[in-house]
């Protein structure tokens, strides 16, 4: 389709520069192939006429046929508006606008026949309809929307530049008027065949203009089937070509490090799943190909004994491994716990962040280089250029969904042959979005938790119930365990938000006065930061008051109680991985979330998960159920390979699969996309991955 892909949206009839501009900014729609991929996201049914007696205030959106017989304008400043009564001689009914009045009493034609389309509602016990739709009934020519009406997403800066839904329909009209025979195929014929799948050309036809039901689904299906299936296509043959153009470090011996570790410092007996997952990834190790593996674990499974395990395979084999987390707090705990693991091993382990000293930088600079240290711990700040290695054979991330695509790579460029990467996570990803966002990695799962956990019990309390709280917090620390009270701080409203969270910090010191109280926040200083977790580390403090910093990772086994405040702006993962900072020793745990009375209908949904269960997977389809893939965290940065336009990950699950399945077989028998027949889809790959390159210079 490279002719429409270079027609500039401007020169559509009914567009121009000042719509084209509004349509760029707004959904970064700049040809005619922008455009027809942008699909309506609902339609309504207007095969039916109603009559005006049947109506009601219930009503989804509807139409009646009708005459206007008085329209007056009412009310002054912004208050005013306009309103048409219409019969159609069964009752009456009152149309309003309070936006556009002048251009629609000029528009608007008395006595006249019109097809009035909008939703019913109920003011005053009277039926109106705000904002509708108007075709006037013309007795030659048949209204262009009888049948199924398509809906297009508008925003506000488009309606208030003049282009609504039914714009986007015109516009849409006007291409296929115009340039019906340019829309060319974009799957090949033998897919089209072996599928039994709608041509583009009718499928775009009919995502747009419906004929009927039948043929809008098998529109759907078409091009949601394309969609997924090229992003599994590029995927999957991504992985090909890595797997034919990089060798791997091998790792062939299991020595002393790893030995003397097994025998005299493993402090317990690994779970089935870590020895699984260990076995696996040590299988990666030997074969010669750079291992990319995603290991999955709920929170408190013990992942960072499988990744050391796993460095110390590589000291074994005398290459360096370097470990990065997404914050300091947290690598500064995995720098602590990985050197009393190393106690006795002879294993050099460094700490490198932001705040590291200079003079301690210069020299682990230079000991990496000169090969001196084996095991390094960081954040970000491994990532820069001037941090060298003299033998990395290994990358763990820890709490992937912090790190973007772009970082991933750029540690691969650390060794001329790029190091294993082990990216571990504890937000578990619905399969269907780790398919498509983690197609590449091969993925290794811990769903087993070490042995003797207590579930960790959550309970829903409302402000009111704040003594109940109070009451039980107390118990506990009596007990001598330790408690979080974690605050949301959300960027934009960060003012009321710290407020909030000092208030609550002062509460606490006035009802708690006979305990130490510590607090974290993300405006303290790293040392400061640093200061406060070892005081609730070292048991000095009993109450850590504290935003989401301590979210992932955090490791304090003594503290049984986590408190979240307003727990109703939190979502769903973020709920689990503060939950998580709990339940970590041997003593009963509890998670409350404190909400206000009034919850919307998802929150409270929400919440309800919580109280229901433990698991990160049910918790995670949950997530992609309620909020979509795009906004799920931890899907933002690392980012969705392209943007979805009409399929849904979490409804479309099979079809997914579906696209998969015919990728993987494509592949098996032309593993790079060298044949003939299937230059199409090359040239498919690199149009969609040229126009991500484009919308991130536009965004
Ligand atoms: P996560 O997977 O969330 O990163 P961690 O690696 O922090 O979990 O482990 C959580 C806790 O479980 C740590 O205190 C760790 O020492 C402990 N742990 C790990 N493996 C085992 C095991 N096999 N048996 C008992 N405890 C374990
Ligand atoms: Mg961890």
């Amino acid at each position: 389709m490279s002719d429409l892909s270079s027609q500039n949206i401007m020169y559509l009839p009914g567009v121009g520069p000042k719509k084209a501009d509004i349509l760029k900014k707004e959904l970064k729609i700049v040809s005619f192939e922008d455009l027809l991929y942008y699909f309506p996201y609902k339609y309504v049914d207007r095969s039916q006429v109603y009559k005006i007696s049947e109506l009601n205030g219930n009503m989804p959106y509807i139409q009646i046929k009708g005459k206007i017989i008085q329209l007056q304008t009412i009310g002054t400043g912004r208050q005013q508006r306009l309103t048409a009564k219409v019969t159609d001689n069964t009752g009456y009914l009152d149309l309003i606008w309070f936006k556009g009045h002048k251009y629609i009493k000029e528009q608007i034609n008395p006595d006249r026949e019109y097809l009035i389309f909008g939703k019913p509602s109920l003011y005053n016990g009277q039926i109106n309809i705000i904002h509708p739709e108007m075709d006037m009934i013309k007795s030659d020519i048949p209204p262009i929307h009888l049948g199924l009406k398509p809906f297009y997403n508008t925003t506000e800066k488009m309606k208030s530049g003049f282009i609504n839904s039914k714009a986007i329909q015109k516009y849409q009209k006007a291409i296929f008027d115009t340039y019906i025979g340019k829309i060319t195929e974009s799957l090949p014929s033998y897919i089209i065949n072996s599928q039994k799948l709608l041509l583009l050309h009718d499928s775009l036809k009919n995502i747009h203009f419906p004929e009927n039901d039948q043929l809008l689904q098998a529109a759907q299906y078409r091009l949601k089937f394309e969609e997924l299936f090229y992003i599994q296509l590029n995927i999957l043959k991504l992985r090909n070509q890595r797997s034919v153009t990089i060798k791997g470090h091998q790792f062939p011996i299991v020595g002393e490090f790893t030995n003397n570790f097994y025998n005299n410092n493993l402090p317990f007996d690994l779970t089935h799943a870590q020895k699984r997952v260990i076995k696996e990834i040590r299988r990666d190790l030997g074969s010669g190909k750079q291992m990319n593996r995603l290991l999955q674990g709920d929170v408190g499974s013990g992942k960072t004994l499988v990744a050391f395990m796993v460095m110390l395979i590589a000291s074994d084999n005398y290459y360096q491994s370097c470990l990065m987390a997404p914050t300091e707090i947290l690598a500064i705990q995995h720098y602590k716990s990985i050197i009393k693991m190393a106690e006795g091993l002879n294993l050099k382990v460094a700490l490198l962040t932001g705040s590291t000293k200079k003079k301690e930088r210069d020299y682990i600079h230079s000991a990496l280089l000169s090969g001196e240290i084996n095991i390094l711990i960081g954040t970000h700040a491994l990532i820069e250029d001037i941090v060298q290695f003299k033998n990395l054979g290994l990358v763990v991330i820890d709490e992937q969904h912090r790190f973007g695509v772009e970082q991933r790579a750029k540690l691969w460029k650390k060794n001329s042959t790029p190091p294993h990467v082990l990216v571990m996570t504890a937000t578990p990803i619905p399969r269907t979005l780790a398919m498509t966002i983690y197609g590449d990695l091969d993925v290794s799962i811990i769903d087993e938790l070490p042995p003797g956990r207590k579930p960790i019990q959550t309970v829903h309390y409302y402000h009111n119930r704040r003594n109940n709280l109070n009451r039980f917090i107390r118990d506990e620390l009596n007990k001598g365990r330790q408690i979080y009270v974690v605050y949301p701080l959300i960027e934009e409203s960060e003012k009321s938000d710290f407020k909030n969270l000092m208030e609550g910090y002062e509460y606490m010191q006035r009802v708690f006065p006979d305990f130490k109280i510590c607090m974290v926040h993300g405006k303290l200083k790293p040392s400061e930061k640093e200061e406060a977790m070892k005081l609730f580390a070292a048991k000095e403090a009993q109450i850590m008051v504290a935003t989401t910093v301590i979210e992932v990772g955090v490791n304090v086994p003594n503290a049984s109680v986590m408190i979240i405040e307003s727990a109703e702006r939190f979502g769903l993962s973020q709920l689990h991985q503060l939950r998580g900072r709990v339940g970590r020793g041997a003593e009963q745990s509890y998670c409350i979330l404190m909400t206000s009375h009034k919850l919307a209908e998802d929150t409270r949904k929400r919440i309800d998960i919580m109280v229901q269960t433990n698991d990160g997977f049910e918790i995670s389809e949950a997530d992609l159920k309620f909020r979509g893939p795009g906004d799920m965290e931890g899907t933002q940065q690392s980012g969705l390979p392209f943007d979805l336009k009409i399929s849904n990950l979490a409804k479309d699950q099979k079809i997914l699969q579906y696209a998969r399945n015919v990728a993987e077989n494509i592949l098996a028998t032309d593993p790079l996309l060298e044949l003939t027949d299937n230059q199409l889809l090359n040239r498919q790959l690199s149009k969609l991955s040229k126009k991500k390159l484009d919308w991130s210079m536009i965004s």
